[in-house]
């Protein structure tokens, strides 16, 4: 064995031609502890070539351990292969590339097919079984089945459609502990907590791809990202767990940025991704400590778009600027309630009047939605003259109405204004990348330009506002300032915002 514990992040092969798939194989020994070989992602002959190298290459001190697995496509391989296909791949693999195998994967089906008569010792042997259009309520009833087998180890993993699915998932590793050794994996977006959490929970293996682009299954994390970003062979169950609640989360800049800083603080603690579509039940299934049916140390949460009004019924308490502007960025979990807060607004603020004053200054806020009114609730506060330009004068008359701001329309801006701040998506990556909202001709009067998008960083509105001579401030500050926030709020961490700034900075 290569590993200190019993806990092991695997990394899956998935290169189609043997050069590669070879040398991914050295390339996977750097980050993971076992390094499972997809063999079905390999013609009859490459795969050939590449298990007669195999117990050279096992031999190489560098090498970690190896799982071998030959998949069919019903249960996410990629060839058809019947069952005796694979009955006979196996039956003819020579014994020294069984001897320099660590583990092999038979699907349930091969496992009762062998009728207790393996060609590989059963101690090598993980029996596994995946669903890719659901996770059923009897995973339970089915892990006594497969653990009744010989085979040494239960692989059982399933589709997320949604992150309560997650629950069962975890209900399995819990149900196993002290039995037969369990890989219980929830794939998708909404089952990524099952990948990072399921060591710490009890689980033997977790898959991580060797890069973005090489992942063997829906919703797998890079090995990199889950043992350096999320630190999870660190993780326990007294580990401070917090994340960001979205949907979708995806993209989300926070992981990276909570993660790394927290590492530097040397915190026992991971910061999630969770994709949920009911910000209800997400509240009532995994954070009420009345309700909740996981037992984890959840300490706060981030809230992204499309919950940040839609959580607030859920909450205890709200404080006084999230209930002014109607919407909770951040939820704090302390003595068994759940307290909302609004960093967006510091956040944004902070920045802004690290450059310029603020007070009786002509403001044109570009856009009407819910950045634009956490900027309207800030340029109030702090005696603003605004003015909201939006493409809808109809959807944009309320917000106009509640701060007292005049309102035009988008197209019929001429400049004059001091400060001008873009809280529409317009010139945003995946949205319209290189398109500005504004000309640089009609920036000629600005002193500073404002753009609440971070990706990109040089959006084309800041370029057409430097050519106009404006001082410039792009969305990056926002983001960090409104996590430092957080960060306060959660845990009374006090991170300057450099640091914050270079966590961001890392990929
Ligand atoms: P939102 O609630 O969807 O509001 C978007 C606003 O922009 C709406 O008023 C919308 O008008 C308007 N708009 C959209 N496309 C437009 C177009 N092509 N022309 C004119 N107006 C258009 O979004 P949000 O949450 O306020 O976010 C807006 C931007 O701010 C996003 O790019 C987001 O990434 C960024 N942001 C950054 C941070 C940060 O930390 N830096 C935080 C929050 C938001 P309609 O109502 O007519 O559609």
């Amino acid at each position: 064995m290569n590993t200190s514990d019993n806990r092991f992040i695997c990394v899956p092969i998935t290169e189609t031609n043997p050069e590669s798939f070879l040398s991914a194989i050295l390339e996977a020994s750097q980050l993971a502890d076992v390094v499972e070989l997809r063999l079905d992602y390999l013609s009859a002959q490459d795969r050939s070539s590449v298990i007669a190298r195999l117990p050279a290459l096992a031999a190489n001190t560098v090498c970690k351990d190896l799982l071998l697995t030959f998949r069919p496509r019903e249960q996410g391989g990629q060839q058809d292969l019947g069952l005796e296909d694979r009955q006979d791949f196996w039956r003819h693999l020579p014994a020294e590339v069984i001897a320099a195998t660590r583990f092999v994967d038979f699907e349930f089906d091969l496992v009762e097919r062998w009728n207790n008569r393996s060609p590989v010792p059963w101690e090598k042997v993980i029996c596994s079984w995946h669903n890719f259009e659901q996770t059923p309520c009897d995973l339970l009833t089915r892990y006594d089945r497969m653990a009744a087998t010989p085979a040494a180890v239960v692989k059982i993993a399933t589709m997320a459609n949604r992150i309560s699915d997650c629950l069962k998932t975890f209900e399995l590793i819990q149900y196993a502990k002290g039995k037969k050794p369990v890989i219980a994996l929830a794939m998708s977006l909404a089952g990524v907590s099952t990948r990072i959490l399921s060591l710490a929970s009890g689980a033997m293996l977790t898959f991580g791809s060797l890069r973005k682009g090489a992942e063997s299954a829906a919703g797998q994390i890079t090995a990199s990202d889950l043992k350096n970003l999320y630190r999870i062979k660190q993780l326990n169950s007294e580990s401070e767990i917090f994340g960001i609640i979205g949907y979708p989360v995806g993209h989300s800049r926070s992981p990276l940025m909570h993660n790394t800083v927290l590492s530097l603080y040397g915190r026992n603690a991971a910061y999630l991704p969770f994709e949920a579509q009911d910000a209800g039940e997400f509240i009532t299934d995994f954070v009420r400590p009345e309700t909740k049916k996981f037992a984890w140390n959840l300490r706060g949460l981030s809230v992204t778009i499309p919950h940040k009004l839609t959580v607030i019924p859920y909450l205890d308490s709200v404080d006084s600027t999230a209930k002014a502007i109607g919407a909770v960025n951040t939820i704090v979990v302390e003595g068994g309630k759940l307290n909302g807060f609004n960093t967006d607004i510091v956040g944004a603020m902070k920045p802004l009047e690290e450059l310029v004053e603020i007070r009786g200054r002509r403001v044109a806020v570009l856009g009407a939605g819910g950045s634009a009114r956490a900027i309207c609730y800030g340029l109030n506060q702090r005696g603003a003259n605004t003015t909201i330009f939006a493409r809808d004068m109809t959807k944009a008359a309320p917000l106009a109405e509640e701060f007292e701001t005049k309102l035009q329309l988008l197209e019929s801006f001429t400049g004059d204004f001091d400060i001008v701040i873009n809280c529409t998506p317009i010139g945003m990556r995946h949205h319209s990348e290189g398109k500005s909202p504004l000309k640089a001709e009609s920036l000629k009067n600005t002193a500073l330009v404002y753009d609440l998008i971070y990706t990109p960083n040089a959006t084309a509105l800041l370029c057409n506002a430097r050519k106009a001579g404006c001082q410039t401030l792009g969305g990056m500050s926002m983001l960090i300032g409104q996590a430092i926030e957080q960060l306060r709020l959660w845990i009374d961490l006090e991170v300057p915002f450099e640091s914050m700034k270079e966590a961001l900075e890392i990929q």
